[in-house]
């Protein structure tokens, strides 16, 4: 099952263009102008006051009660996602039983718990994206799962490392304070826990606070409203296969366009009586290419197997030569397609040369998107609406064959707001261009806060040494060693992105993680220490590595299309989803901590 030998550019393929890339580059940089906006990410409504209800859990019984929990533990995980599972995995692996982890949702699952709308599905392959397969002896039964499969691999993880008795469900954290007397953290929540824990890792997730457009009007539509990761199912009707039975009768508007509208639209569009999609920046659509598990390649599979693949689709993603090509997908394709120059040998070229190829490699790989476009969707005005004008990575790249044929229904309108996103919202439905849409149910796809201030995005203030606040310490920028550990905020771990590596198999990262964070308590364990803490000239140095590798990626960012990734087109000025990771890609910063490691742990005090 290794991946097809899809062509990767080269200097010579990339001489022979049919296209004005000076005519490109021009209309790319008009496309992005139209969508800059000043106010930013300040253009987003929190959800909070008048809007929380975005972020209910419609899931479980509100009415939920229980006892107020009080211990002194050793460990305490914020989160029961994949990152959170994989940590408590690694623990409960090296021993540990004095474990806790608050999750807000009422199950295992992070992502996969909250994003149940119709067609939700993971674009990375199964077989590399889902953790501990190995380890839980599960085989996925597609190249590419559906979200219930991957929640119910989630509860799986969850069950075999005997986590559900440790996890306090259904609690938010109100607070969390350094005890510097008694070197522990104390968390409050919601539920009136008070946990005194050695130490604290949060992994609450990249994206994973809702956001709401802040579009005029948006609290006056009297019709039915919510946001995709709360997904309303008594209202569209039962479940997660789309049988949206519900919407027969109703008109129904989208907005947004993103990775989650290209899978649910589809299946709002089967059922609604008509559905129009509120368009701002269109996404590039690729195949899919989904295939059912081959059980004679599942058989044949040999132990560390997993590993090995998640390691050759992170290396390739990241531009790296591998002799062969596990995967083989649209992720792999397009990153070698257009910076497979590292892989082929781009003879003597110099930088600049070598990032003109790319440019140009890129710019065939976006027409190819195009032209796809023009031979699915049938109305022209429509197929020229749905083309995306940047460069693919500029956007997340996304994979369905159902998404472009939808605009071919009678019952579908896309309304493409150039850039701009509609202009108000009323009473009755949605304003563009000087005509009313009204519809009966309005679907928030536009998803979640990134580079805002960090209790918004947590939902609670973490107090470190001196009642320091972390949003206070970070409102200029993170400052960490390595992404995981801050200055005077002791026996606190972070694991997601920022200031360390990232691939675009989020999970492998979180495991790599959790191996690492692992591994230093046990060295704190080991030496006894209450206080694990990096050095200032540590978390400055390391600060000054991440500023000093960046270069390359904020010039790359700066000149895409405004979004969550670059900060809303403000590279460098707060922290975007990548601007702010380790910029030599995560195989070089996977092997950095771990000789990091081998190396005494230098600049982190371990007392
Ligand atoms: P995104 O942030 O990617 O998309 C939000 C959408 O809302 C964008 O199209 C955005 O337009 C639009 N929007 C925001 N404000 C307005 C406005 N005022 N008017 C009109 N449109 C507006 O969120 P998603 O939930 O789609 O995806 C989030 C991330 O989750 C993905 O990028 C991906 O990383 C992950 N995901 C992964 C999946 C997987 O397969 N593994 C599946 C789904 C999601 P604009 O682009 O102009 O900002």
């Amino acid at each position: 099952m290794s991946g097809t030998d899809h062509a990767t550019a080269t200097p010579d393929t990339v001489a022979a263009i049919d296209f004005d890339p000076d005519a490109l580059r021009e209309k790319y940089r008009a496309e992005r102008d139209k969508r800059l906006r000043p106010e930013g990410n300040a253009q987003y409504v929190e959800v909070k006051g008048d809007f929380s209800h975005y972020v209910d859990d419609p899931y479980v019984d509100p009415d939920f009660t229980r006892a107020p929990v009080s211990e002194a533990i050793d460990v305490l995980i914020v989160g029961g996602g994949f990152g959170g599972l994989s940590m408590a995995a690694q623990l409960r692996m090296a021993g540990s039983q004095s474990l806790r982890i608050i999750e807000k949702g009422g199950d295992f699952g992070g992502t996969w718990y909250w994003n149940r709308y119709p067609g939700a599905q993971c674009d990375i392959e199964s077989y590399c994206y889902l953790p501990l397969l190995e380890e839980t002896g599960y085989v996925p039964k597609e190249k590419y799962s559906f979200s219930p499969e991957i929640w119910e691999h989630a509860q799986r993880i969850g069950k075999k490392f005997d986590l559900y008795k440790d996890a306090l469900f259904q609690t938010q954290i109100s607070e969390m304070r350094w005890q510097e007397d008694e070197g522990r953290w104390l968390i409050r929540t919601n539920r009136g826990d008070a946990i005194k824990a050695h130490f604290v890792i949060q992994t609450n997730g990249a994206l994973d606070r809702p956001k709401l457009p802040g579009i005029p009007g948006i609290d006056t539509f009297k019709g039915h409203t919510f946001h995709t990761s709360r997904w309303d199912y008594t209202y569209t009707g039962v479940d997660t296969t789309g049988g949206l039975t519900n919407l027969a009768d109703k008109r129904v508007a989208v907005i947004g366009t993103g990775a989650t509208a290209i899978q649910c639209v589809p299946h709002i569009a089967t059922h609604a009586k008509h559905l129009f999609v509120f368009q701002r920046t269109p996404s590039s659509v690729d195949e899919r290419r989904n295939a059912p598990t081959d059980p004679q390649w599942a058989e044949s599979l040999k132990p560390g197997w997993q590993k090995a693949r998640r390691r050759n689709f992170v290396s390739l993603t990241s531009g790296l030569p591998q002799d062969e090509d596990l995967v083989g997908d649209g992720w792999t394709d397009a990153v070698r397609s257009i910076g497979g120059f590292f892989a082929t040998g781009a003879g003597d070229a110099s930088p600049e040369e070598l990032a003109r190829m790319m440019e140009i490699a890129d710019f065939k790989k976006m027409n190819q998107l195009r032209a796809r476009i023009e031979m699915i969707v049938n109305d022209k005005a429509t197929a020229e609406a749905l083309k995306p004008w940047y460069r693919q990575f500029c956007k997340r790249p996304t994979f369905n064959d159902d998404y472009l044929p939808t605009f071919n229904r009678p019952n579908v309108t896309l309304i493409d707001t150039q850039g701009h996103g509609p202009d108000a919202i009323t009473e009755t439905g949605i304003v563009y261009g000087g005509k009313t849409y009204d519809v009966d149910c309005i679907i928030f796809a536009t998803g979640f806060e990134v580079g805002t201030r960090y209790a918004r995005r947590m939902g609670f203030e973490t107090y470190g040494r001196a009642g320091r606040s972390l949003s206070e310490e970070w409102s200029k920028g993170i400052r960490s060693l390595h992404g995981f550990y801050s200055r005077d905020f002791p026996n606190l771990f972070h694991m997601g992105i920022s200031q360390n590596g990232v691939s675009y198999c989020v999970t492998y990262h979180l495991d790599e993680q959790a191996d690492h964070i692992a591994q230093v308590l046990k060295h704190a364990q080991l030496h006894q220490a209450n206080r694990v803490e990096p050095t200032d000239a540590a978390e400055k140095a390391w600060v000054a590595v991440i500023r000093s590798k960046s270069g390359v990626t904020r010039d790359f960012q700066r000149d895409c299309t405004p979004g969550y990734y670059n900060n809303e087109g403000r590279p460098g000025e707060s922290v975007g989803l990548i601007d702010e990771v380790y910029g030599g890609g995560p195989i070089e910063f996977y092997d950095l901590i771990r000789n990091w490691r081998e190396q005494d742990m230098e600049g982190l005090q371990i007392r």
